[in-house]
């Protein structure tokens, strides 16, 4: 039996491990140098996979915690920051997939944090990604249940810092763009986490029936976001806004701070709403 109990174990543990075993998901995992953003936002995250913490008088809010492998890398970066991981007291997401949500429960645990995670999401985030629209059972995490369900709108407050959750749908159907203001110096800055426009290989934005309403939901999207002020532009992967060459350039003392990047949020809206209006057209012609 015991053998029978280990060998389980193994075999759950090597599902989770999946996360890691491909050459693209390590490269977007490699532990990078935590820094000030800006004001009290601080990146914790990995090369690619990113995780913000928010830091405040009474407790710090984290946002995402990337993939399971990704939670001793943002444990690590935050101690390194000199704050300590019991302090952390709201735990939130961006979307529920694996490579940004694999980390939470973990994260959970070791911070005794409350969760937040948005209405559409939370079904998916308590499965622990199973029955997926697009991965189907295939790309699971640990699950993890929310203690707060959050809607279009809703704000999480904690220390005299903001956070409003925008619901940003189509890349999962609770994706969330997270917004607040960072004060710095006599400035206060808009600060867009904007949401994950791809359109993933596989979907089908049209005659979708494991999805039907995908691109209403894609096109409320970029309403939302064009609607949005936004100053310092984030993501929940640096990619989407070059942040491992910002970081490099504000480490090496750039006299502006290059994560101050409306133009930057602007390009990266257009370019999302571009390919998703290309595939809906390609999709149309040739059904
Ligand atoms: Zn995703």
């Amino acid at each position: 039996m015991k053998t029978l109990i280990t060998l389980l174990s193994l075999l759950a543990s090597a599902a989770l491990l999946h996360a890691q075993a491909d050459p693209t998901s390590r490269s977007w995992n490699q532990p990078v140098e935590p820094y000030r953003i800006v004001g009290n936002l601080y990146y914790v995250g990995a090369s690619d996979i990113t995780s913000y913490l928010i830091t405040t008088p009474e407790g710090h809010i984290l946002l995402d915690g990337g993939f399971v492998e990704t939670a001793p890398i943002i444990e690590a970066s935050i101690k390194k920051l000199g704050f300590k991981l019991e302090d952390v007291k709201i735990l939130l997401s961006s979307h529920a997939h694996f490579d940004h949500v694999g980390g939470l429960a973990e994260l959970k645990r070791v911070t005794g944090a409350k969760f937040a995670a948005m209405d559409r999401d939370a079904p998916l985030l308590a499965r622990g990604g199973k029955g997926d629209f697009l991965f189907g059972d295939k790309d699971p995490f640990p699950p993890i249940q929310a203690d707060r369900i959050l809607h279009d709108g809703d704000t999480v407050t904690l220390g005299g810092t903001t956070l409003t959750a925008h619901l940003t749908p189509g890349h999962t159907m609770g994706n969330t763009t997270w917004t607040m203001k960072a004060k710095e110096g006599d400035r206060t800055y808009d600060v867009v986490f904007a949401a994950s426009t791809t359109v993933l290989p596989g979907v089908r934005l049209t005659n979708n029936p494991k999805y039907p309403e995908i691109a209403e939901d894609y096109a409320k999207t970029f309403r939302v976001l064009k609607s949005l002020p936004c100053d310092v532009f984030l993501g929940s992967h640096a990619s989407f806004f070059d942040g491992l060459g910002k970081a490099d350039r504000l480490r090496k003392g750039a006299k502006e701070n290059p994560f101050v990047d409306p133009q930057g949020y602007k390009d990266y809206v257009a370019r999302g709403e571009r390919k998703y209006l290309e595939q809906v057209r390609a999709e149309r012609a040739k059904p």
